[in-house]
């Protein structure tokens, strides 16, 4: 496998680990630390092969370099990925043996849940690792992200409201949330508090059922979700809902919603603006889980927390700014926001090296 020629000139470490007697195989990328340690989830999934599971830990550990640059975070980007099926190849031994491993690395990677993994799995990560967030609320954990993700996403949707909509309330505005899982539920909440009227749509009828129980919203076949008109279609379960068989078919003036990966391709940020439909970046718009671990780095501190979420909003606003004024879509404006602030940032932490080197 070759392994340098996937890095290309990025990429500051990867690191693979290797722990026959509990079967362990685990590789972390690190990205970027040029802002700080560099954070990201493992992901526990039974690759097809080392090489897909390479292609995985890089690509998902560049993307955490921007959503935690965008986020404003002095975090840089990582991944991990451990190879096997979490349902049988999950053990003590083998997590501790991973903690310890993480460990070595001595804070330059931290680690938090992802596919395969859950929040049982990071407390026992913490025997071994300080370097592990996204533990239980007793050890000083934040708990669960998802209801500060949706804070996040309903503070990113006023920001295109403001945009697209020319109104700075969401009241009265015709909002389709795909997916009602963790998430899409208390998105829903915050919407029907704002005024705002509001479908779902869920492959799972009992998720469904929960949510118009206690809301009293409309629903809609999954199948059909995104084609339904309205002023805002929040993709809140899978990733590439934005593809080249479901663009024709939009009738919303705006995409924006908790999901990762929601274009299957970078160019399908244009073929939205051509289309008129305004896109809020995901890595920008689902940051809020990201800066609620990463505060647990400082002593975990839920208004402290909530308030840095809350700046999604004004995060957005920028990057619909200078993408008109830049001429380029919400996409990659947010990446060259991202870009600049390491640029700059990561400058003046140098500065700082170098002066105490003295
Ligand atoms: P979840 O598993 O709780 O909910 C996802 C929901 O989507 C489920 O109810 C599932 O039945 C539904 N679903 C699956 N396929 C569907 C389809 N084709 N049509 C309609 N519904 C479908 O997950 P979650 O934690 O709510 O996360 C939702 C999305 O947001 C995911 O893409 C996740 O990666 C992303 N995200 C989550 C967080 C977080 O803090 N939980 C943070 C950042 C990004």
């Amino acid at each position: 496998m070759a392994v340098f020629s996937k890095l290309g000139n990025e990429y500051e470490e990867v690191v693979f680990f290797h722990d026959p007697p509990s079967g362990l195989r685990a590789i972390v990328a690190i990205h970027s630390t040029a802002l700080g340690p560099a954070l990201g989830g493992t992901r526990f999934f039974p690759f097809e092969s080392e090489g897909d599971a390479l292609t995985d830990a890089i690509r998902l550990a560049k993307a955490m370099t921007y959503k935690a640059a965008a986020g404003g975070l002095d975090l840089g980007g990582g991944k991990a990925v451990i190879i096997g099926d979490p349902r049988r190849a999950k053990s003590e031994e083998l997590l501790r043996a991973y903690g310890r491993f993480i460990e070595s690395l001595g804070g330059r990677y931290i680690t938090a849940e992802d596919v395969g993994t859950s929040r049982p799995d990071m407390d026992v990560l913490r025997r071994e690792t300080r370097w592990v967030t996204g533990v239980s609320k007793r050890l000083g954990g934040s708990g669960d992200p998802s209801p500060v993700t949706a804070y996040g996403v309903f503070q990113g949707l006023k920001a295109c409201a403001e945009e697209a909509l020319r109104t700075s309330s969401l009241e009265g505005a015709r909002v389709v949330v795909q997916g009602a899982g963790k998430v899409g539920s208390t998105l829903v909440k915050h919407l029907v508090e704002a005024g705002a009227v509001v479908t779902v749509a869920d492959v799972d009828v009992d998720a469904v059922a929960r949510v118009v129980a206690r809301h009293g919203v409309d629903t809609a076949e999954p199948e059909k979700a995104h084609a339904m008109e309205c002023d805002i279609f929040a993709p809140c379960a899978m990733g590439a809902v934005i593809r080249n068989d479901t663009l024709p078919e939009l009738k919303c003036r705006v995409v924006a919603g908790a999901a990762n990966n929601q274009l299957e391709r970078p160019e399908h940020a244009d073929a939205l603006a051509d289309l008129g439909i305004l896109y809020a970046p995901d890595f920008v718009i689902n940051a809020g889980g990201l800066i609620n671990v990463a505060d647990e780095l400082n002593g975990y501190d839920r208004e402290r927390a909530m308030a840095k979420v809350e700046r999604i909003y004004r995060t957005l606003r920028e990057v619909f700014q200078r993408a008109q004024l830049e001429r380029i879509t919400p996409s990659r404006a947010a990446e060259r926001l991202a870009e600049d602030r390491i640029a700059r940032v990561s400058r003046v932490r140098l500065l700082w090296v170098q002066g105490q080197a003295r």
